[in-house]
């Protein structure tokens, strides 16, 4: 399996100030070598270094190695635009959107981030420091942070190219990890997992995790947004960015937190996951939340995501099912009733009488679903 791992560098100014100046540099190349490529029209790598490499080498300081990337970031976006073109995802012939896209040379970010490999990039793990080539020369001890978590993977498995990525004046590396697959252990039993808002991740153990922290930071982050809206000045523009990738970050380290309780959960208990189909939580969600989809399908999505790999990578297996009713159906007699749910907490059969959190009856009728699904598919 092949993950990104994140880690934070903590430069000095000094270093700092060659980081920028050697981004800038790379991507002042690259949007040459764009302009030549689409004026030639010769996007394959091979070609385009026979044009290009001797001048972005001289004019910009590049060494050998970061101009070759410099080439290959400039071909991998060219065939990205144009899978995307040929797929029609641009729309149709003569839209807009497309002759937008497709009619003039792409151009960089000057921050855009720069792929690096082993020879222009090196790491010491025990010291938390990387040397890496800049314009201003090699630079030796830059020092590097991460979690506990990360570190770990990426001392012992880290493998091919890492991007240098610079965002909110903060920098970045983004490296590859080839982590070995585990093999999936039969699951005795499955912890069925509902997602939502109101609680993010509801166990068919009764395990609750909240999403109120996650609706104060929103909240709070709204009712800046409105004022700042008001004024519609650079610097407002700039701190609603700023404050829209905190919470993003925000959320993605919630579910990073969840994800890992509930595989560790399964993990320790010999149990599989089962999660509803995600393409099923966004219908559900956009009928009861028209305005809001967008935000909780993403972040939905991407706990999917995380618990997905998470499994995957402590031989967990994870089974997705059909999420139709799972909030109305009851747990203990499988009778299916609107009327089982008074309230947005409350599940009450109006068969049987059982009566349990609403989303906690949900999960128990996912993780039912994953085992019927898993003997079916495992009937052979
Ligand atoms: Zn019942």
């Amino acid at each position: 399996m092949r993950l990104v791992v994140q880690v934070k560098l903590l430069p000095t100014p000094e270093q700092a100030a060659a980081l920028e100046g050697t981004v800038r540099a790379a991507n002042a190349a690259a949007d040459l070598v764009s302009r030549i490529a689409f004026r030639q029209r010769c996007f394959r790598a091979y070609d385009l270094r026979r044009h290009t490499y001797q001048q972005i080498k001289a004019d910009f300081g590049l060494a050998a190695q970061a101009a070759q990337h410099v080439i290959k970031k400039v071909c991998d976006a060219y065939r990205t635009l144009h899978a995307s073109l040929a797929a029609g995802r641009l729309g149709k012939p003569g839209s807009a959107r497309r002759v937008k896209a497709a009619g003039k040379p792409i151009s960089f970010r000057p921050l855009a981030a720069q792929p690096y490999d082993d020879r222009c990039l090196s790491w010491d793990h025990d010291r938390r420091t990387v040397s890496i080539w800049t314009v201003a020369g090699r630079m030796k001890d830059l020092a590097f942070t991460g979690s506990l978590e990360q570190l770990t993977l990426l001392a012992a498995h880290r493998r091919g190219e890492s991007d240098l990525v610079c965002r909110d004046g903060m920098w970045f590396l983004h490296a590859t990890v080839e982590v070995p697959d585990v093999p999936t252990a039969a699951p005795e039993g499955f912890l069925g997992v509902d997602l939502g808002i109101a609680n993010i991740a509801t166990t068919s153990d009764g395990v609750r995790h909240s999403g109120k922290a996650l609706a104060a930071v929103r909240h709070r982050n709204r009712e800046l947004r409105r004022r700042l809206q008001a004024k519609n000045t650079k610097s407002a523009k700039r701190l609603l960015k700023r404050r829209r990738r905190k919470e993003a970050r925000f959320a993605a380290n919630l579910n990073h937190v969840i994800a890992k309780q509930l595989v560790t959960e399964a993990e320790r208990t010999g149990r599989g996951i089962a999660l509803e189909d995600l393409q099923g939580i966004r219908e559900r969600v956009r009928l009861r939340m028209p305005q809001r989809v967008r935000l909780h399908s993403w972040s939905f999505h991407q706990l999917g995501a995380f618990i997905g790999y998470k499994a995957a990578r402590a031989g967990v297996a994870v089974i997705y099912v059909d999420p139709a009713h799972t909030s109305q159906q009851c747990s203990r007699c499988g009778q299916v009733d609107k009327h089982n749910r008074p309230d947005q907490e409350t599940f009450a059969c109006t068969s049987c009488g059982f009566a349990e959190h609403a989303d906690v009856n949900a999960a128990r009728n996912i993780a039912a679903r994953g085992e019927a699904g898993w003997a079916v598919s495992h009937a052979a």
